[in-house]
């Protein structure tokens, strides 16, 4: 790959201890689930420290996380790409200043080969569930490949990683094709028939104008009108490319330019929501551009502030869906049927193939759906009733575990991947500090994460993103837990280091004091909850 410039990287296999003590279970040091920005991110960072004591677990055949996943004709991020990417690992050659799916795909690829993480990567390894066990301090993790076990596992399976399709009555009758767009079948051709697409969000306004010109007649179910506004991106010209080549600082300049840019849009949508008023005005004026009929644009004029669901970008969206061969259905669906789908009022819509358009498990995160602690309590149990996680990062009775993208770490204004590399100098501090002082164990204390969630709840009263509208942000029972309330640079700040006085620990030594404690029969009700450090 000659895009990135980065340090060197040597190839190296992971360190796996396959007889430890007497277990037949396979040891590692640290076990890594996704390899998406998050997982791939990490494991990047450890072997730029010349670490190989890791393996990440990948369910897919191949890096890339919701980036390998979606694959829908359209498919591109709304981020600038120079943002979008790691800032270890600058890539001169985007030829958008938005990247396609296609070329952010290619990017996490050689990424994964230029730092020579594949070989610590198992393909084809879903988590089952990841269970801690206090008695041997471990991770015992059950994947579909056989089980292992680890000191510390960090959960990088993203919040857009499992698609969400409504339980419609009637969905498993349908005769016809039918797929999320974040599982497109590509076998399947479009052309000459009559399509249903379900949802208007973010992959609905990129594959809808991608399918229109080829599809005989294309229905779309409308639940609440997007918010779409221009779209500020643009080729980038070979110059430029090979000027960000030969002056990479030139890159680096472009891309603080617009993380300010990015930065200082949250003030609209945290305190100034007048600030949005300008860009309704002009969302208004481009869907009345491109839409001539009043009953059209009626249907497609949004109903909430701009900015309280995600903002869309499209010059495409609109010209496509006031084509003659698309209708736009703003009933709300009231069963499928063997031919079609049916709408509360009672009209049914023969189609061929149904495209879910309809998002992901967000709020119901179902990477946590999987990890337990030794009490045998679920993970999501801890984020949704329990105290919550702390810097989105770490939970309360669950030892030695970190996930990335967790609760309250999303944006509505930046790139996750700053936010993931944020992550990545907490965990790989607490990785430093775990081995320096010997430890056994790090648990974040509820006092701390019961205080930071409240923080967190505190810093979206009053926000756009709380201000009504329903959203993927918010979860069943209205509460934001997707996004950071503020600034990306205070989570950068908070995140610089390990703050060790916020968790219990136990040391090595002390583990082994229990452990021949518990073994020799003179352990009292002495465990490891009775011996933490602080
Ligand atoms: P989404 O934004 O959650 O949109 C889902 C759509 O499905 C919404 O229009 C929703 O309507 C509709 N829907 C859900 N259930 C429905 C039902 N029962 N009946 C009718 N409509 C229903 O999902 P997405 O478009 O896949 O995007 C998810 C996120 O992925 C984005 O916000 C973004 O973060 C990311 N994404 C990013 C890019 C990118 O360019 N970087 C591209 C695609 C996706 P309501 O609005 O009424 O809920």
């Amino acid at each position: 790959m000659t895009a990135i410039h980065t340090a060197s990287a040597t190839t190296a296999t992971a360190t796996i201890e396959p007889h430890d003590a007497g277990s037949p279970t396979p040891h590692i040091r640290i076990a890594i689930v996704g390899s998406g920005f998050a997982g791939m991110g990490l494991a990047i960072k450890l072997r730029q420290e010349g670490r190989d004591d890791f393996l990440v677990f990948e369910r897919g055949e191949d890096v890339g996380g919701t980036w390998r996943d979606n694959t829908y004709p359209g498919c591109q991020c709304d981020v600038p790409s120079n943002l979008y990417s790691f800032s270890f690992a600058p890539n001169p050659d985007w030829t958008h200043t938005y990247a396609t799916q296609p070329e952010i795909r290619t990017y996490l690829q050689e990424c994964a080969d230029r730092f020579g993480i594949r070989p610590h990567i198992r393909f084809g390894h879903r988590v089952i569930d990841a269970r801690w066990n206090d008695t041997d301090t471990r991770w015992h993790i059950d994947t579909s490949e056989g089980s292992f076990t680890a000191d510390l596992v960090v959960v990088g399976a993203g919040p857009l990683s499992d698609p969400s399709i409504p339980e419609i009555p009637g969905a498993a009758s349908f005769t016809g094709t039918s797929f999320h767009t974040a599982r497109w079948d590509h076998d399947h051709e479009l052309t000459g028939e009559r399509i249903a697409v379900i949802g208007t969000g973010a992959s609905a306004i990129q594959a809808v104008p991608a399918i229109q010109p080829i599809v005989e007649h294309l229905t779309l179910f409308q639940r609440t009108p997007p918010w779409v506004l221009p779209h500020p991106g643009r080729d980038v010209p070979e110059s430029k490319r090979r000027r960000y080549r030969r002056f990479p600082i030139t890159q680096k300049i472009d891309r603080a330019f617009t993380y300010v840019v990015r930065e200082l849009s949250v003030i609209a949508f945290t305190k100034r929501p007048e600030f949005m008023e300008a860009p309704e005005r002009e969302g208004i004026k481009h869907m009345e551009r491109a839409v001539a009929d009043p009953e059209l644009r009626a249907k497609l004029r949004p109903t909430f502030s701009l900015g309280c669901k995600r903002v869309l970008l499209s010059d495409k969206w609109y010209p496509a869906i006031a084509q003659p061969n698309v209708d736009v259905v703003t009933e709300s669906i009231r069963e499928i049927t063997p031919e079609g789908v049916v709408t509360a009022d009672g009209v049914e819509y023969p189609v061929d193939t149904i495209i879910w358009a309809t998002g992901f498990h967000v709020t119901d995160i179902p990477a946590a759906q999987h990890v337990w602690n030794a009490k045998g309590e679920n993970l999501l149990h801890e984020i949704t009733d329990g105290d919550g996680m702390y810097l989105g990062t770490t939970a309360p009775g669950f030892p030695n575990l970190f996930v990335m993208v967790g609760p309250n770490t999303g944006l509505g204004h930046s790139s996750i991947v700053y936010m993931i590399e944020s992550q990545l100098n907490y965990i790989l501090d607490a990785i430093h500090q775990i081995d320096d002082r010997g430890l056994a164990t790090v648990t974040v204390r509820g006092g701390p994460a019961r205080d930071y969630n409240a923080e967190m709840q505190r810093g979206l009263e009053g926000t756009i993103w709380n201000s009504g509208c329903a959203s993927w942000y918010l979860d069943a029972n209205g509460r934001n837990q997707t996004l950071w309330p503020t600034f990306t640079w205070k989570f950068r700040a908070r995140t610089r280091r390990f703050d060790i006085a916020n968790y219990d620990f136990v040391t090595q030594r002390e583990r082994q004091l229990i452990a021949s404690q518990r073994s020799s029969g003179t352990s009292t009700t002495r465990d490891t909850a009775a011996v933490i450090g602080g």
